[in-house]
């Protein structure tokens, strides 16, 4: 039995960076960065008045109000290029480029046109610069804006979009397949017979998977029998970068999912991590397919695939940082911990009338009692050696994935 973090480690160890491929912008969102962004413009790109009013010379109407003459327009996309002389303003819009001359913008609301137009009333004085934002004072020529392995978000949008980044070279995604083994299992279409129930883990795992940013094939359910096993294992390792199984990874007698991987000589990197839940979790690698033998009970399930299945799609990405991130909560309620591992277990997260961070535990039935984990929102990581946590106290969490990054 190894600890989580060795866990981690040797997963990263074993997992290398896939491919990079161009999208189109549009397709871009929730893709891994495998480019570092510069901007080929500066931004503004000129000085942009920030205000609809006049461009004016801050001296000139130092003694308010000031009549000055109304030389021209400058409008968003059509500027006004001669230089403006003292006694002059422009009619200037948001976003248009302040004329050269002018050293501040006052906003219409201030002003008063005057003799139908051709002159106008500055009725307060305005410091230099005012409503001006000059030219690349947000960002120069050749900065890098965003990095390599950052996670596209939908904020970032606008700089990819800004700095002509029509395509964008991203981590290509993973290609898993998914196989729930179990003699006892019928699909979701089908009304399980006497001592049979219905596969959720592949949905589980797809759903997460494709969260992951993988693409996803499922395969067909497996029996428990090793040369069944080692059939569809051999197939589906061909045709996927990852292969994710659940179940028959135990020591029950027809947990049979480690030695169907080892007949096939595949090179087993762990197989049981000190994690509660999620015990017997295999690491291994088939030719260039890397395969993790999951527990069957589908809470494990969802918990073992986010601490290290999660990171290797990541990692394959380009993600620079591939694992859930820890942050801190604390506990609403009491909390039980484990003498011999480490413990992820599911909670809700919320905030008191103070903005405090609380994660209440689910009361839950173990690691089979998918129906009260579907309302969590994080996992609460409770080290090895801690017998109980006292409501009040401080614990870390990581969010489970939810929706699209
Ligand atoms: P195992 O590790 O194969 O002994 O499975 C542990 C528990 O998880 C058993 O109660 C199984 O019936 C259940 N289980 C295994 N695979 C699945 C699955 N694909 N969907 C739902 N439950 C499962
Ligand atoms: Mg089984």
């Amino acid at each position: 039995m190894i600890p989580i973090t060795e866990a981690i480690r040797i997963v990263l160890q074993h997992t290398s960076k896939l491919e990079v491929e161009s999208v189109a912008l549009s397709d871009s969102l929730g893709r891994v960065l495998a480019e570092d962004i510069i901007a080929d413009t500066n931004l503004p790109p000129f000085d942009r008045a920030q205000m609809d009013g006049y461009a004016v010379r801050a001296a000139d109407v130092s003694n308010t109000p000031a009549r000055l003459q109304i030389v021209g327009e400058s409008a968003a996309g059509a500027g006004w290029h001669h230089e403006m002389k003292a006694g002059e303003a422009v009619r200037i819009m948001t976003g248009a480029p302040v004329p050269v001359g002018a050293d501040a913008v006052q906003q219409v609301e201030l002003t008063r046109e005057a003799k139908g137009g051709n002159e106008v009333e500055i009725l307060e004085r305005v410091d230099v610069g005012r409503s001006i934002v000059r030219q690349a004072s947000e960002i120069k020529t050749g900065e890098t804006v965003l990095r390599d392995g950052e996670d596209i978000k939908a904020a970032m949008i606008a700089t990819l979009a800004s700095f002509g980044y029509a395509q964008v070279k991203v981590g290509r995604r993973p290609r898993v397949a998914v196989m729930a083994t179990g003699s006892e299992l019928v699909d979701v279409d089908q009304k399980p017979g006497r001592d049979q129930i219905r596969d959720s883990n592949n949905y589980t795992i797809a759903a997460y998977a494709a969260l992951a940013g993988a693409t996803v094939a499922r395969l067909p359910l497996a029996v428990d029998d090793t040369e069944d096993l080692k059939k569809q294992i051999a197939e589906a390792a061909g045709q996927s970068d990852v292969l994710i199984t659940s179940g028959g990874v135990s020591m029950g007698v027809y947990d049979f999912t480690k030695a169907a991987l080892q007949e096939l000589g595949a090179e087993i990197y762990f197989e049981r991590v000190a994690l509660r839940p999620g015990k017997p979790t295999v690491f291994a690698r088939l030719g260039n397919t890397l395969v993790f033998g999951l527990p069957g009970n589908p809470v494990s399930v969802a918990v073992t695939f986010n601490l290290f299945a999660r990171t290797a799609l990541r990692a394959m990405q380009g993600a620079k940082h591939p694992e859930l991130i820890e942050e801190t909560a604390v506990l609403a309620r009491e909390l039980k911990g484990s003498i011999e591992r480490e413990s992820y277990l599911p909670a809700v997260l919320r905030t008191d009338e103070k903005g405090t961070l609380l994660a209440e535990p689910l009361k839950w039935g173990g690691s089979s009692d998918f129906v009260a984990f579907a309302r969590a929102t994080a996992l609460i990581d409770v080290p090895t050696g801690v017998k109980m946590i006292e409501a009040g106290s401080c614990v870390t969490i990581v969010r489970l994935p939810a929706s699209a990054p």
